[in-house]
């Protein structure tokens, strides 16, 4: 390489005003506000838990015993199609993150889920070796590549296989867990660009703590690599890292102070605006159907408090009216109605209908309106 080549700039530098950033003064006021416990749950070691804290909660993952490392997903807790979307978080903000940096979500929501309040690792920075800490360049380990690398090893307590039981009360399952942040977790390139792992440097009481930008479901992972000090594939490996593992703290709080969010201006995030056609259009006129129409592809939704929907891309949708049969809406009401077609229409006596997508994207809600 010329050594005339400029040195480039990050791809993405936030601007001024940039929901990259944040407003400091607000999220360290939130930060240091009175707060009250919800509840809280100690892992132990190499094991998983999941659960889901509304918008504007905080939730804190701590070390309560030293070192160990946290393998963590994120959805929305309404609609699992939206998660945290580990790939996208490291072009925004950086390979491993810290105080103000905001995880973010998949497309089409591109929102934060959350944004990290504080960091008591904040101080580690950069190593010697290049490392650094909450790594976004890996993801959790998994047994189908120990069985790979150790050549059939079975082993269960992977953080894939712990995140998996953790979510599956809320009926998620292996499918839906996805690439992690690795928290408490050092980790670099090396000069060839390979991943490496350096063990945890957290001590007991450490955390890191996160403002929900939106409802929001996670899952946490006690590594079965513990503090990561004793790493290796295979059985022996794990028998040996069981040494270096600890178990994980959860906590998560409410503020005392029910409408500081709303005088410090904080608002949910709400889903990036585009409109998700993809320059297509339809021109379909479709007609009145009946009952109201709006779905994911997992629960009916309250048609007066959502404000955006999927539908399943070319599928089939089994939709749920929420109102009585005989109830009549015009589906001009619903923005979705615009790239569904009635498929079927039939009253089972619960006003479900059957419809089928025409186009994929989304739709946005309007107020539903009784049709007279
Ligand atoms: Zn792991």
């Amino acid at each position: 390489m010329s050594s005339s080549t400029p040195k480039p700039v990050p791809a993405y530098l936030p601007t001024a005003g940039s929901p990259l950033t944040i407003d400091p003064t607000i999220y360290t006021t939130i930060q240091s506000a009175p707060r009250q416990l919800l509840s809280s749950y100690r892992l132990p070691i190499r094991s998983g838990h999941a659960w889901t804290a509304p918008a504007g909660s905080i939730i804190r993952i701590s070390t309560p015993e030293g070192p160990q490392v946290g393998d963590l997903n994120i959805w929305n807790q309404h609609n699992p199609r939206e998660r945290f979307w580990a790939s996208r978080t490291k072009q925004l903000h950086g390979s491993h993150v810290s105080v103000h940096d905001r995880l973010w979500s998949t497309l089409p929501y591109m929102r934060p889920m959350v944004t990290i309040l504080s960091d008591t690792l904040s101080w580690y920075g950069r190593d010697e070796h290049g490392g650094r800490v909450h790594d976004l360049l890996g993801t959790r380990c998994d047994p189908y590549i120990n069985s790979l690398l150790s050549g059939g090893a079975e082993y269960d307590f992977h953080c894939h296989s712990n995140l998996t039981r953790a979510v599956l009360p809320f009926g998620l399952t292996e499918f839906d867990v996805h690439d992690v942040i690795n928290l408490f977790q050092v980790t670099g390139l090396d000069e060839k660009g390979r991943y490496f792992m350096s063990p945890c440097p957290a001590k007991a009481g450490d955390y890191i703590e996160f403002l929900a930008e939106q409802d929001v479901l996670m899952a946490l992972s006690t590594c079965p690599g513990g503090d990561l000090s004793l790493w290796g594939f295979g059985s022996d490996s794990q028998k040996d890292m069981i040494k270096c593992c600890r178990p994980l703290q959860v906590e998560i709080y409410k503020l005392e102070d029910d409408d500081l969010l709303q005088k410090l201006g904080w608002q949910a995030a709400e889903p990036a605006k585009y409109r998700g056609m993809h320059g297509m259009t339809v021109t379909d006129e479709l007609p009145d159907v009946g009952g109201a129409v709006i779905m994911n592809d997992r629960a009916p939704c309250d048609i007066n408090t959502i404000s955006r929907a999927d539908y399943l891309d070319g599928g089939i949708g089994v939709v749920f009216d929420q109102f009585s049969p005989g109830d009549v809406f015009h589906q001009k009401r619903f923005a979705m109605a615009y790239h569904m077609k009635p498929l079927l229409k039939i009253d089972l006596g619960e006003g479900i209908a059957l419809f089928q997508a025409a186009k994929p994207g989304r739709g946005e809600i309007v107020k539903a309106k009784r049709h007279s």
